[in-house]
């Protein structure tokens, strides 16, 4: 399988290269040069699968033979030998809802499905090549916890995480900063998670400095995360429909960057039977003004009580975008360029029905979010966490609909607590994170002391 970008100027790359790419070099997003399609007669024969081998058969055709089935198959295993469920990803009914569990990782969010996958590809591919790798990033949270854990431990890759000192839970600080394994450097910054991020962003522009040092990103815009979020969508529509090719299902799906729908997307366009992808946002509604009014419009970001979904610029979209102007990387560019220069981006009639016809969204209050988690508690004792209410309050006037869990309640328990008046009890692979031993620096939000310590610790 080959890999073009959405804004067509880097020559087709296996899927090795794209891989360790990451973003495009010409600035755009990696997608494969065809989707595999899945016919119902496969679908169906598929019914009795494990996760695992679910994840095997759907993750196959997109890396050929760059990759032994046998390694893949091994490659798959372990990602996913730290999840506490034996089903990963199961699909639970509880009163009217049908929720799929998302959260049953090592950091008790969406994101261990895919970094999990992810770590292991990573060193795999590095191993072949003798080549090292350090990952910086930035997170407000929970994405930074989730990379650490897929990366923990392996030999050719080191990964430093910025945080904003103060400014990110006691329990996602923990879960970061209680990694002891000596490849992990977590950084605070006396600053905001704007700041950290600026300073991030500002290192990978200084080409000559990522180059030397192999530096690469783990953020949302890796290939291989949405590829690894495929597998559940397929997973759920098993258990919903038992391979009955002619069950059509919705997603309700709570989004930030758009990476998790558009994972759904993708599955939708190999021949699985969704109906409409459920696109549920908070207050921060770009994607759902966007569904609903065929315009993409930056306006600034309101922290909200679903903090993983505090976004303005989804980073996802860009490859939505490209589907949805027929594949045509020049209009991509000439739309990019639009919301540039004005902060906004219009798409045409008939793309506006297009969307349409995929999506569905809705934006959810803060207010009617803690109502659903009361309301969801009230009528059948299951806890939502906010992030998963959204969603779930976006899927009401719905039938048929899967709603995503995309975190564990205990992770957001001031919300959960707000809600009910009670906390939810901390799942194990959480507990005791309080009395470990932590290791972590704090430094200036200045881009010459963050680029020194990163000296520090790569010129041995
Ligand atoms: C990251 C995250 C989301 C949003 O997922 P996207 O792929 O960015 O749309 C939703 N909920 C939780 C708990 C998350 O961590």
């Amino acid at each position: 399988m080959k890999y073009i970008s959405t804004r067509g100027q880097v020559a087709p790359v296996n899927f090795t290269q794209a891989i360790m790419m990451g973003l495009a070099t010409d600035g755009g997003l990696l997608l494969p040069e065809q989707i595999p399609h899945i016919d119902t007669t496969t679908l169906h024969s598929w019914k009795n699968l494990n996760f695992q081998e679910l994840a095997a058969n759907i993750i196959t055709p997109y890396i050929d033979t760059e990759i032994s089935s046998l390694e893949l198959k091994t490659l798959i295993q372990s990602s996913y030998t730290k999840f506490t469920h034996p089903e990963i990803t199961p699909l639970i009914q509880t009163g009217d809802l049908k929720i799929l569990e998302l959260f049953h990782g090592p950091t008790a969010a969406f994101k261990d499905i895919a970094l999990q996958f992810l770590g292991n590809l990573f060193e795999l591919l590095l191993k072949r090549s003798g080549q090292h790798l350090n990952i910086l990033g930035a997170t407000s949270g929970d994405t930074g916890s989730a990379a650490i854990y897929g990366v923990r431990g392996k030999e050719n890759i080191n990964i430093f995480i910025l945080h904003p000192l103060g400014r990110v839970s006691p329990m996602q600080e923990r879960q970061m900063t209680t990694v002891l394994d000596p490849n992990v450097y977590n950084i605070a910054i006396r600053g905001t998670f704007d700041d950290a991020q600026k300073i991030v962003k500002t290192i990978f522009n200084d080409l000559e400095f990522k180059q030397r040092y192999h530096l690469g990103a783990i953020n949302s815009i890796n290939w291989a995360r949405v590829l690894a979020q495929i597998v559940y969508y397929f997973y759920a529509w098993i258990k919903f429909s038992n391979g009955n090719p002619d069950k059509f299902v919705n997603f309700a799906v709570p989004t930030g960057n758009f990476g998790d729908i558009f994972a759904g997307y993708i599955a939708k366009r190999m021949g699985l039977p969704i109906s409409k992808l459920i696109l549920a946002t908070n207050q921060n509604d770009i994607l759902t003004r966007f569904v609903h009014s065929g315009v993409y419009q930056i306006e600034t970001v309101r922290p909200s009580i679903s903090p993983s979904m505090d976004i303005q610029v989804a980073s996802n979209f860009e490859r939505y975008l490209y589907y949805l102007v027929g594949e045509e990387p020049k209009q991509v560019h000439n739309l990019l360029q639009e919301l540039d220069n004005t902060q906004r981006l219009q798409i045409t009639k008939a793309q506006h029905v297009q969307v349409n016809q995929e999506f569905a969204a809705v934006a959810v209050t803060e207010k009617a979010t803690l109502e659903q988690m009361k309301a969801t508690y009230e009528q059948t004792g299951y806890i939502l966490d906010p992030h998963t209410a959204v969603g779930v309050k976006a899927a009401q006037a719905y039938s048929d609909t899967i709603c995503l869990a995309t975190a564990h309640p205990a992770k957001f328990n001031t919300a959960v607590q707000q809600a009910l008046g009670r906390a939810a009890s901390i799942p194990q692979n959480l507990q005791g994170l309080l009395k470990k031993e932590t290791r972590c620096v704090t430094l200036d939000a200045d881009i010459g002391v963050i680029k020194n310590y990163l000296y520090s610790k790569l010129e041995p």
